[in-house]
């Protein structure tokens, strides 16, 4: 976790130094960062109830009343603390627009994002483990605790996402394409993740290893 600062000219950004090579004032601080973080995706993709907030099905919560849920657990934490969190967030986990705040992705509340666009992409990946991986070519890839299976757009970021949970990762190409002609919703979260209700086994292409 890094610093969130503050550029003149770029914004929130983080890390030591903004693009520009401006070093900015520290805005909030890394241990900070992570545990109001933490609590705002929780609450925007698991327990919005617990904290009283209304969500509507695409995910979206009042970001005022966000804003008290937040206020009452951290103090330091205003609304100029929470925005800096949000704009400086590097992937892209959080929308805020029109007064509202949702996740963009992660959810494991019911919700449907309708007012997300479709992606477009022709090939999509998901990386898992071996053992994983028999279970998926026979059953599909279903989300597991979460609301949507997560799919990356590149070959290189479904292996960095699967490394995290296993040391010989194998990715699994799914042919977007054909699945999306089968009426299956592809939703474009951002530059590298799609979601999906499910993936028949039938749009897994092929299995991608690594040898090393
Ligand atoms: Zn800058």
């Amino acid at each position: 976790m890094e610093d969130v600062r503050l550029c003149p000219e770029h914004g929130f950004y983080r890390g030591e130094r903004c693009d520009c090579g401006y070093e900015g004032e520290v805005i909030i601080k890394k241990e900070r960062v992570e545990r109001l973080g933490k609590f705002i995706s929780g609450v925007l993709r698991h327990f919005p109830e617990k904290f009283g907030l209304e969500m509507d099905e695409n995910g979206w919560v009042d970001f005022e009343k966000l804003l008290r849920v937040v206020a009452r657990k951290y103090r330091w934490a205003n609304k100029w603390v929470v925005k800096a969190l949000i704009y400086s967030d590097k992937k892209g986990r959080y929308e805020l627009k029109n007064n509202r705040i949702r996740a963009r992705y992660g959810h494991s509340v019911k919700v449907e994002l309708n007012d997300m666009p479709d992606a477009e992409e022709d090939l999509l990946y998901y990386g898992t483990s071996e053992e994983e991986s028999i279970r998926l070519l026979e059953l599909g890839i279903k989300p597991v605790n979460q609301t949507f299976v997560h799919l990356s757009t590149t070959l290189q970021k479904s292996e960095e996402v699967a490394r995290l949970r296993t040391d010989d990762p194998i990715i699994l190409e799914v042919d977007a394409k054909k699945a999306r002609e089968a009426g299956i919703r592809m939703i474009k979260v951002n530059e590298h993740i799609v979601l999906a209700k499910e993936i028949p086994p039938e749009f897994i292409i092929r299995e991608i290893r690594f040898y090393s």
